[in-house]
């Protein structure tokens, strides 16, 4: 027994130092990366569940769960100013999405009310759409905020009647059974193919007036937001992660 113990340490080092040496040794074969397709251009990837592909509104609905009254033209869908926002019939939880937004090419208002929309992850979450080309509001409710939360790091924004993109992952907030919030959200961001939010901590719900709140949920649906502005959708596509 002891003899063996002796060899055990005697040799140790040696094995490791086999091991270090050695490139195979850290090679992970299993388990293996699931294959998907992705997409050509604008096309999205093979495992993406597409929200809005242009033709039907299919999978939104009204926040009183009655049929989504935007409009669709040219395979983009345009907010009904005051018919409401619409949100989708399923519901998220961590996610990237992938969504395509365009401000009206007649600019009409100032500040926050030119080019008003919002993308509300688990309908809670804002990330802010606004017309901020030449445009200034505060910067914490300009265009790709977290709004009231997160400043962009940079103003990305193309003219207006430009088609931009957002490609946003989202990290759902946890809480534990009895309500606490035991670990933040987060949100990283590109506007345009620029990172604009860098992993951020979401700090609790999207509010005009007050704080952030952290009331307990689970999945929740995607929202859009009619803030009174003509603001259209196309390309909508999301991957559950
Ligand atoms: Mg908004």
């Amino acid at each position: 027994m002891k003899t063996n113990l002796f060899f055990a340490l005697l040799f140790c080092p040696f094995f490791l130092l086999a091991q270090i040496s050695d490139p195979v040794a850290t090679e992970v074969w299993e388990p293996t990366a699931r294959v998907i397709t992705p997409g050509q251009g604008q096309a999205p990837p093979s495992d993406a569940i597409v929200l809005f592909d242009g033709r039907h509104l299919d999978h939104w609905q009204a926040t009183d769960s009655s049929a989504a009254k935007w409009s669709i033209a040219e395979n983009a869908m345009t907010v009904v100013p005051q018919s409401g926002g619409i949100s989708t019939k399923k519901s998220f939880g961590d996610c990237q999405l992938h969504i395509e937004w365009r401000s009206p090419a007649v600019v009409k208002g100032e500040g926050q009310l030119r080019g008003n929309s919002g993308v509300f992850l688990q309908s809670r979450y804002e990330v802010q759409i606004l017309d901020n080309y030449n445009n200034k509001t505060y910067s914490n409710g300009q265009a790709a905020s977290v709004y009231k939360q997160y400043i962009p790091l940079v103003n990305a924004c193309r003219p207006p009647g430009e088609w931009q993109t957002y490609d946003i992952i989202f990290k759902a907030p946890s809480f534990n059974a009895d309500g606490i919030k035991i670990a933040s959200g987060s949100l990283t961001v590109l506007h345009n193919g620029v990172l604009v939010q860098n992993h951020v901590e979401v700090m609790g719900t999207t509010e005009y007036i007050g704080f952030p709140k952290n009331k307990a949920h689970g999945k929740a649906p995607l929202f859009l937001q009619d803030h009174g502005d003509l603001v259209s959708y196309r390309n909508i596509w999301i991957r559950e992660l």
